[in-house]
């Protein structure tokens, strides 16, 4: 309890305003100290392995495997065994498996939303609230579809691959896992999914879910590692590769594929525009500016991380922006009451800090609000830049970190054209009054989402994906069953 002021014929009223610590307890997650492979249903001795960290101190965590080649063609070898007699269950069968694991998933939500903010940064009320009701809502969503295929794509005699290979980044681990996996098994394939190599923690507790949920042996499997077991999952024998990730890696990828017949969708990197028009609620533009960028510190592929304010109402937005930013918390991931947590590895802050410099050089004006980082661990400051050119690297690049750049425009053409002027088209954001300017923009805007008067909205039913170099191919809704099927199209 703070101390409170008390004054004669007044109430009380406390002396600080900040919150009390509000720590969640780390007891409910037991880690192993050491993860082998899990293949065909049981855990593999690996013969070579790694530490993984938390971020927000640097403290191991635990032991986990760095896949070979050898081991990701055995799991990629018993996937393939599994799916004859999968792929042959109704698909009233497998709808059940995904329903049990969307149940499992919502019963063991706190454990699971600990371990991710412990071994990926996020603040706990991110993983808590956001993270895990997503995972879960994408395996009911996909336990939905599982028996009505021939209802989504009428005459197609819709047919599964295979075996989907999987690779997922470290800004949403469970949830991309779930992105991935729901969709791959309601359609009737098996699948080896490798994790970012910064956060196999989730993944790994997946496979307990998997074995609570009875799953048939070989169904899920999961490799852990570094790029290379990434590119010794896309050389093997699969018959998918979906790829989340960094658009140089994902060009790699389509590189390899190239003539090998084998499927595959990329979702990549993204630098989305943030539109405020001066019709706006400025108030709730704010916090829609600031949930845009500054959500998962800024990990966040369809960030806004462009903010275009019109010129009449700029020197206003970006006050308001500034005071506000002087009240996000940031710090123990694990606090509930934290809203930016740590920077999910010591090579993620480089290149952030790397790009800000690049900012600041180039002749930006940089704004953090007065915040103490904690001395352990990965940490970067919220931060705005005004002043930004269109050419600058801070406008043109990927920062993926919380860091955001401001810039104005006239009309709404202007603001089109200089959204648009990006190599990347995941998604953008329009904030105005008016339903026919959102309606006008949208159809304009080469991104794969648009938002309006909101920001960074998920849900199951909705397909996401890009343009550009962005990546090709949806997650989500019925367009996501499409790719891991023969005979079906978007
Ligand atoms: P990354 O490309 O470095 O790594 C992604 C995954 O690919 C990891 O599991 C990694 O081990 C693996 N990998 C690395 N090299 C590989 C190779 N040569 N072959 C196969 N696999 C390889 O990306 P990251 O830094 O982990 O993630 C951040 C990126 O992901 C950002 O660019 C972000 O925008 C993007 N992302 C996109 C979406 C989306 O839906 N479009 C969602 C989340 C993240």
């Amino acid at each position: 309890m703070t101390e409170v002021e008390k004054r004669r014929g007044a109430a009380p009223v406390p002396r600080d305003w900040t919150y009390a610590p509000a720590p969640e307890s780390r007891e409910i997650v037991a880690l192993h100290e050491r993860y082998g492979l899990f293949v065909g249903g049981e855990w593999l001795e690996p013969t070579e392995t790694y530490t993984t960290v938390s971020p927000a101190d640097e403290e191991p965590l635990a032991t986990v495997a760095q896949a070979t080649p050898a081991e990701v063609t055995h799991a990629v070898a018993v996937a393939r065994e599994a799916f004859i007699d999968w792929s042959a269950l109704p698909g009233s069968e497998r709808a059940k498996y995904l329903f049990r694991i969307a149940r499992i998933l919502q019963e063991r939500s706190r454990e699971f939303a600990v371990l991710e903010s412990l071994n990926g940064g996020k603040p706990i009320k991110e993983s808590r609230d956001v993270d895990l009701p997503l995972a879960a809502a994408h395996f009911f969503y996909y336990a939905g579809w599982a028996d009505k295929l021939e209802y989504a794509f009428p005459n197609r005699e819709p047919r599964p691959l295979g075996v989907a290979g999987q690779i997922i980044p470290w800004n949403f681990p469970l949830l991309m896992l779930a992105w991935k996996i729901a969709p791959a098994l309601a359609t009737g394939n098996t699948v080896v999914l490798k994790p970012a190599e910064t956060t196999p923690l989730t993944a790994l507790l997946f496979c307990d879910v998997v074995c609570q949920a009875e799953l048939p042996p070989g169904v899920v499997n999961i490799v852990t590692g570094d790029g290379a077991a990434g590119a010794a999952l896309v050389d093997a024998d699969v018959d998918k590769i979906a790829f989340t990730g960094s658009t140089e890696v994902g060009k790699a990828i389509q590189r390899r594929l190239a003539g090998t017949g084998k499927k595959l969708t990329l979702e990549l990197g993204g630098k989305a525009a943030n539109i405020v028009f001066d019709d706006a609620a400025i108030d709730q533009a704010v916090e829609g500016i600031v949930n845009g960028i500054y959500f998962n510190q800024g990990h966040v592929c369809c960030a806004g991380s462009r903010l275009f304010v019109q010129e009449s109402v700029a020197e206003a937005v970006v006050d308001k922006l500034k005071r506000r930013m002087a009240t996000l918390r940031v710090g123990d991931p694990l606090d509930k009451n934290t809203d930016v947590g740590a920077i999910n590895s010591r090579q993620q802050l480089d290149k952030i800090e790397e790009l800000v410099a690049a900012g600041r050089a180039e002749g930006a004006e940089i704004y953090q609000p007065p915040c103490r980082l904690p001395e352990r661990g990965y940490w970067f400051a919220p931060t705005v830049f005004t002043n930004v050119a269109q050419s600058y690297r801070i406008a043109q690049e990927e920062i993926f970190g919380p860091v955001l750049s401001v810039l104005t425009f006239r009309t709404p053409d202007e603001a089109v054209e200089k959204a648009n002027n990006t190599p990347y088209g995941l998604s953008a954001g329009v904030w105005t009054e008016k339903g026919s300017r959102i309606l006008w923009m949208a159809e304009r805007l080469r991104a794969g989402v648009v938002w309006a008067n909101t920001y960074n909205r998920f849900d199951p039913a909705s397909p996401f994906g890009g343009y550009k170099e962005s990546g090709f191919g949806r997650e989500g809704g019925r367009h996501g069953l499409a790719p891991y099927l023969a005979g079906a199209v978007q």
